[in-house]
């Protein structure tokens, strides 16, 4: 089984409370893959100064934001955690050049359990969270991405959490299905367009070369995992759109599969 490695955006912590099109596309999302043997999560909302791994027999289920409704505290996501399998991929990190730490105790950030919550809501798949390193930008995430790519074969399900659009100072005051404005849809349309393409260098330099993209992304923390899935899809990754949509208005949704066309299903021709 190789399965294809995703990025996501999990946008507000709210999304499983309210009725949008991009909770829709994640409620049916779990079914349309092979069931992964474990999930890695690569979320926005752990961050640290070296790529980090957790190992826990079960995970907590961190609430890392505020001043949300009271439903949202008492959702729990106790999905098992794999410290063997997190040992792996300490080594392939290892192996690829980077310093990689084992942390024994955390469980599953917001980015993680909102979007596993929605396609997964047994809770009963592994899922391991990898920190981002968001001092070092995209090419180090890339890079981290490829280290790893080898796990989609082994029935390992990589996840980038993040967000495709993510200016909060522009996030209150608007309702969940308000519509994006121009600087919001012109840099989510340059990114497709350069995912689309395989232009890899062209994505790297972003943040010189999109429209808007400092303004959607005054720190890019909620980007970079776009890169690891990228590059967990190998070197010579496709990329398919599988959603768009934007939520708060300034909150882009979209979802992409990144897999070389050569591991893809066949279609067949009667
Ligand atoms: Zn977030």
């Amino acid at each position: 089984m190789t399965l294809p490695a995703l990025f996501l955006s999990h946008g507000a912590p709210t999304l499983p409370l309210t009725d949008t099109p991009a909770r829709t596309f994640l409620q049916q999302a779990g079914s349309t893959l092979e069931r992964p043997k474990a999930i890695l999560v690569i979320s926005a909302h752990w961050e640290t100064d070296v790529p980090t791994v957790n190992a826990v027999e079960r995970n907590d289920t961190i609430h890392d934001f505020g001043g949300f409704p009271r439903a949202l505290y008492d959702m729990r996501y106790p999905a098992p955690g794999s410290p063997q399998l997190a040992a792996h991929i300490a080594e392939l990190l290892r192996t690829a050049g980077f310093a990689c730490n084992i942390d024994r105790k955390r469980g599953l950030d917001h980015g993680a359990w909102v979007p596993l919550l929605l396609m997964y809501p047994s809770a009963d798949i592994p899922v391991l969270q990898l920190s981002v390193q968001t001092h070092l930008g995209p090419e180090h995430h890339l890079r981290v991405g490829r280290a790893i790519a080898s796990l989609r074969q082994e029935g390992v399900l990589i996840v980038g959490s993040g967000s495709f659009t993510h200016d909060l100072s522009e996030f209150r005051g608007h309702d969940a299905n308000d519509a994006a404005p121009d600087w919001v849809n012109g840099f989510a349309d340059w990114v497709d367009s350069a995912l689309t393409k395989g232009d890899t260098a062209t994505l790297l330099d972003y943040r010189r070369n999109a429209p808007y993209a400092a303004k959607n992304h005054p720190t890019e923390e909620h980007l970079l995992p776009l890169y690891a899935a990228l590059g967990a899809g190998g070197e010579a990754a496709e990329a398919t759109r599988l959603h768009a949509s934007s939520t708060y208005s300034v909150l882009r949704m979209d979802v992409y599969a990144f897999q070389p066309k050569s591991e893809q299903p066949q279609v067949k021709v009667a």
